[in-house]
């Protein structure tokens, strides 16, 4: 296939390696040459804008920060709306409001082009592996249509509903990943404070129900101190302020999301925002005095 990519970051590189590796013809776009440079090194074109990397592609995807990102990528005047054909498809795999992946669908729908929101989780190891979790939302005949491609990139791909229903889903995803995280920390803390070592308590507790694949995760970055993203403090509150927005106009209170939300604002307003999202042990470590990691 003729695939337009546009956004090159954690995420995006590995994920347009994995589609060059099963032999899709990739032209790539980033604002970051070097991200460029990486993919051309494979066998991709290189594009200046949205637009150029629109032109003559059955697929474009998307993988950005977050609404803005998109609708710029999108709208822009050199945008993909600008270089795309009736009959194309518009993926976003972006994490990005429900209510904004609604208005650029539409946007897409007016220039004859069908777009699809589908948001991953996994992380950057995943994205690396070609493992990724992919949840849909938008046309179930186009999500059948591109669900193989799809799968070059990720081990599953669900069609979760109309356009948006993939961001919902993933602002769920989030919401369960941010209070694991945050429970972990205040737990680990207790054990420390109480001369329990962390090493043991994870070892003790990773089989039983509080076990988990965040905990799996991010226990032994706490452990070790090590907060390399990974997934940045800074993108989980973009992703948290989508869901409070969401469940603010859905009627839906989210208050365990509003708690761990202020944590990661302190820490991003510490310095922090640039860390992995597991460096919300370093809340604890302010309240307690204690470290984690030795
Ligand atoms: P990133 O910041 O590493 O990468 C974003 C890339 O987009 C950058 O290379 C930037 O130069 C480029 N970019 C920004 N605006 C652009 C524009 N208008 N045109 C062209 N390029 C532009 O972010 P990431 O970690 O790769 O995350 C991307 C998305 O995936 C986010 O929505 C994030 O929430 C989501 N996500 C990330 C992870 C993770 O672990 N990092 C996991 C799941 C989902």
């Amino acid at each position: 296939m003729k695939i337009g990519f546009i956004g090159l970051g954690v995420m995006g590189r590995p994920m347009a390696k994995n589609l060059i590796r099963a032999g899709h013809e990739l032209t790539v776009a980033d604002h970051h040459p070097e991200h460029i440079a990486e993919l051309v090194e494979l066998g991709a074109k290189p594009a200046a804008c949205g637009k150029e990397a629109a032109e003559g592609a059955e697929v474009v995807i998307t993988m950005l920060p977050n609404s803005p990102q998109v609708e710029a990528a999108v709208c822009d005047e050199d945008g993909i709306l600008a270089g795309s054909h009736p009959g194309q498809i518009l993926i976003d795999m972006s994490s990005i409001a429900p209510l904004a992946s609604h208005s650029l669908a539409e946007r897409c729908r007016q220039a004859g082009v069908t777009m699809l929101d589908a948001p991953v989780s996994g992380g950057e190891p995943k994205a690396i592996d070609g493992t990724l979790s992919i949840m849909a939302g938008g046309d179930a005949e186009t999500f059948e249509e591109v669900k193989s491609l799809l799968l070059e990139m990720g081990s599953s791909a669900v069609h979760c509903g109309p356009c948006g229903a993939g961001n919902t889903v993933k602002l769920a995803n989030q919401i369960i990943v941010a209070v694991n995280i945050a429970a972990v920390a205040e737990a680990f803390t207790l054990a420390v404070r109480t001369e329990v070592k962390p090493e043991v308590l994870f070892e003790a507790i990773r089989g039983g129900l509080a076990g988990s694949t965040v905990m799996e995760a991010k226990a032994p970055m706490m452990i070790t101190g090590h907060r390399q993203p990974g997934f940045r403090i800074d993108l989980h509150i973009k992703d948290l302020n989508n869901a409070l927005e969401t469940g603010h106009a859905a009627g839906a209170p989210l208050p365990l999301t509003a708690q761990v939300m202020e944590m990661l604002e302190l820490l991003s307003n510490q310095g922090f925002g640039a860390e992995d999202h597991s460096a919300l042990a370093r809340y604890y470590e302010l309240l307690s005095g204690v470290a984690l990691h030795s």
